[in-house]
């Protein structure tokens, strides 16, 4: 099961006590989402692109289900769900990044190399590209640059040499190959720390599903959908997605036509008690804006 990560600052920043409507754009498992509803919302717009998740928010959120609207969806299509449904502004938005652990533990989704099984990765698993297909037909210099940027391999182009000498004499199905050609690509240690597939991993989901993409302009989409005093709240996992995201709230502040006030300066991270009951809680970031009523205050208005 998926345990809700930050799941108290959620609530405490969106503050749904009296009230409202809000969007949750990955929805996942519901954990934030049926925190909301206990805390008071009104109304959720849940947005997941995996249809086997949004099956699990259904069954979680149930007892709700006059206030709860569920869409498979990407959140980049979030203008024209809220416009479908008549929405020009909602109370707040939350945007929990990367895969929940129903997708990394599910059988037979193939982003895990804790087991051997079809090298998939798709969290939309009806439309792109599997990894298997990616490996297949990407060159080598391609492979070395998805492996460097999004992994943040230093071995990248050893990585992507050896996937490519394998590739010429089998094909590359499954996660157990890919994982076991990683962990004789890196030098190191027999005992490693982190399992050396780990990266190679992270940066093949992210490209199969195209994970930083127009994030930048959903943040920005999804910033001017809030009512004044609306926040926009994003947890992160890595440092990729955390830069874009820091860049962009800063990027949109300087805005006057839409006036914003940043209400984590420094991304707020899980406490130490709550990394110890969820290991995966430890690489999240979380960084919020609101939605000002006025231009900045003291700024003289517009
Ligand atoms: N907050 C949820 C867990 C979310 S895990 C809970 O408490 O249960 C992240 C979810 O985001 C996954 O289910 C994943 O499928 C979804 N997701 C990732 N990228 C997405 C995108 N671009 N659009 C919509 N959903 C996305």
């Amino acid at each position: 099961m998926h345990v809700p990560v930050m799941c108290a600052e959620v609530v405490e920043l969106l503050s749904p006590h009296n009230g409202g409507v809000f969007v949750d754009c990955t929805v996942g498992s519901g954990g934030h989402a049926r925190a909301l509803l206990e805390a008071g919302a009104t109304g959720i717009v849940g947005l997941d692109r995996d249809a086997e998740v949004l099956v699990q928010a259904r069954e979680a959120l149930s007892p709700w289900a006059d206030k709860v609207d569920l869409a498979h969806a990407d959140y980049r299509s979030l203008p024209a769900i809220l416009d479908a449904r008549g929405l020009a502004v909602v109370d707040g938005v939350l945007a929990d990044l990367g895969v929940s652990s129903f997708q990394l533990d599910g059988v037979g989704r193939g982003f895990s190399f804790q087991r051997d099984e079809p090298l998939d990765m798709r969290m939309d698993r009806s439309a792109g590209l599997t990894a298997a297909e990616l490996v297949a037909s990407s060159g080598q210099a391609e492979l070395a640059e998805i492996i460097f940027r999004y992994g943040e391999e230093r071995h990248s182009r050893r990585v992507a040499r050896a996937i490519v000498e394998l590739r010429r004499r089998e094909p590359i199905r499954t996660t157990g190959q890919l994982a076991a050609i990683v962990r004789r690509a890196v030098p190191g240690p027999p005992h490693w720390r982190i399992d050396p597939a780990t990266r190679t991993f992270q940066a093949l989901r992210i490209r199969v599903n195209q994970e930083l993409e127009g994030l930048d302009r959903f943040l920005g989409e999804a910033s001017r959908r809030l009512r004044a005093g609306g926040r926009l709240v994003v947890i992160s996992f890595h440092s990729l997605e955390d830069r874009i995201v820091k860049r962009t709230f800063r990027v949109l502040e300087t805005d006057d036509t839409f006036p914003l006030r940043t209400l984590t300066r420094r991304p707020r991270q899980p406490t130490e008690d709550e990394v110890r009951r969820n290991p995966r809680a430890r690489s999240a970031k979380l960084r919020a804006v609101e939605r000002l009523a006025q231009a900045n205050e003291g700024g003289g208005g517009r």
